[in-house]
């Protein structure tokens, strides 16, 4: 009888292996384990927010790249999605809100409004959440569909999964961070 092949959904960091033996570097096992199990902390303001709502629903489903686990603390989430319009007087709280959360962290700006401001060139709006905060990744559209809410999100899992462990203490990045007043 043929013996079906086990369903892989996660794959291997290269490494060398042979019979019984497998060895890597922590880097990418660390990276390995992050990338799969992200606690996203979403922050929605208005219409894309209904677009996060279908992408985390059963047709799209998250869950299945590990991170079904929605945290509304910022001190138990790793990425924070920032979904809609920020208001001028938003934005010390998104910057509250990135602060309390603990490194590692990372940002994705979800649609137009948060990555520019998007068709609202006014004086009472954030013109991108940049402004405030440190953006990994950006999602166009007006609303996005949930596919590039899920593609914003794997161009994180890459993000986590080839970040050096040493990236967080190095000189670049804790002068990016006091860029935006953060010590
Ligand atoms: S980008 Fe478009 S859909 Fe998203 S919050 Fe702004 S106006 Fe709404």
């Amino acid at each position: 009888m043929e013996t079906k092949k086990p369903y892989i959904t996660v794959q291997a960091p290269e490494g060398y292996s042979a019979p019984g033996f497998f060895a890597t570097n922590l880097d990418k096992v660390v990276g390995l384990a992050r990338k799969n199990s992200i606690w996203p902390l979403p922050f929605a303001t208005s219409c894309c927010g209904i677009e996060f709502m279908a992408t985390m629903g059963a047709h799209y489903d998250l869950g299945r790249f590990g991170a079904e686990r929605l945290s509304f603390s910022p001190r138990q989430a790793d990425l924070l999605m920032v979904m809609g319009t920020i208001a001028k007087k938003m934005g010390p709280i998104v910057h509250q809100i990135y602060e309390q959360m603990a490194e590692p962290r990372w940002v994705i700006a979800v649609g137009a409004c948060a990555s520019s401001g998007g068709i609202f060139d006014t004086f009472s709006v954030l013109q991108g959440i940049d402004k405030v905060v440190p953006v990994d990744v950006y999602v166009p559209g007006c609303p996005p569909r949930p596919e590039q809410i899920i593609d914003g999100f794997m161009k994180i899992q890459e993000l986590v999964g080839n970040e050096s462990l040493r990236r967080r203490y190095s000189p670049e990045y804790r002068s990016l961070l006091e860029s935006y007043g953060i010590k």
